[in-house]
């Protein structure tokens, strides 16, 4: 659920030129893919006013790597926040920018990773990036892990474009809308074990094995920062988002006989 307030009146002002729009973080660098990064989930600009990054987040929003760590640290947040407020707030000219970049030869033969933090939070955005690849250069391709299902069925599927590849992940809202006998998708499993042993493909070795995996069953080893893999136990996150769907039902069940009895 959004918890967005911003308007154009409460516009700070706009983030500084820089020289390039796409990034590489250390993991992403050693495969000489390219990132373009939002901040994980929600939170707010300096002047007040909030964003959601994520709005399909579900089971996952507790155990989201990049809410913690070197995504929290001032200078990196800061730089997701920048592109946060870029595609919120002056998307046409972001749009612009971004597929001039693209035609620079440093993308020639590249991959291009859509969010290893964010996701697709609005139809405009995810419609601007669809245009920015279908005009990019035949020879840069593009791939991510989305939570945004309902929104990809109608928007995406229908017609992606040629030089895009995506892999649901679970963990969210919408998980139940996703077939995993036929629609590729990811998990996030306590250890490579346990991934393997309920015949999930291990990604471990290339991030692009999420999308070029010959299995449409992508397993994830749980980060292991300490306090994340406590909190993941011994589940993966399309079973804590089974148990958190559970719970919202039975809730919902119990207000509705709350009412009618009322009502009675
Ligand atoms: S959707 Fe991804 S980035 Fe957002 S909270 Fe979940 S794991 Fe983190």
């Amino acid at each position: 659920m959004s918890t967005d307030t911003t308007t154009d009146e409460s516009r700070t002002t706009p983030p500084k030129p820089r020289r390039w729009l796409l990034t590489q973080n250390r993991q992403l660098r050693a495969e000489g893919i390219f990132n373009w990064p939002l901040p994980a989930w929600g939170g707010h600009f300096q002047d007040g006013t909030t964003y959601n990054a994520c709005p399909e987040a579900g089971a996952c929003a507790k155990l989201c790597y990049a809410r913690v760590g070197t995504y929290r640290w001032p200078v990196v947040l800061a730089a997701h926040e920048r592109n946060m407020w870029m595609v919120k707030h002056a998307l046409a000219d972001w749009e612009v920018q971004m597929a001039e970049e693209l035609r620079h030869k440093r993308y020639r033969g590249k991959w291009i990773r859509l969010h290893d933090s964010g996701d697709f939070f609005s139809d405009e955005y995810l419609e601007a990036w669809l245009r920015i690849m279908r005009n990019a250069p035949e020879d840069t391709w593009f791939y991510c892990y989305t939570k945004s299902v309902s929104r990809f069925r109608r928007l995406v599927e229908p017609n992606p474009p040629k030089n895009f590849l995506w892999c649901y992940s679970l963990g969210g809202k919408e998980d139940k809308l996703l077939d995993l006998e036929t629609d590729r998708h990811a998990d996030v499993f306590p250890s490579v074990a346990e991934l393997e042993e309920a015949g999930y493909t291990d990604q471990t070795e290339s991030d692009l094995l999420s999308v070029l995996s010959d299995s449409h069953m992508v397993g994830i080893p749980a980060n292991r920062i300490p306090m994340l893999l406590k909190r993941q136990g011994s589940e993966t996150f399309s079973s804590l988002q089974r148990a958190l769907d559970k719970k919202l039902a039975e809730k919902r069940q119990r207000a509705a006989e709350a009412a009618l009895d009322l009502a009675s």
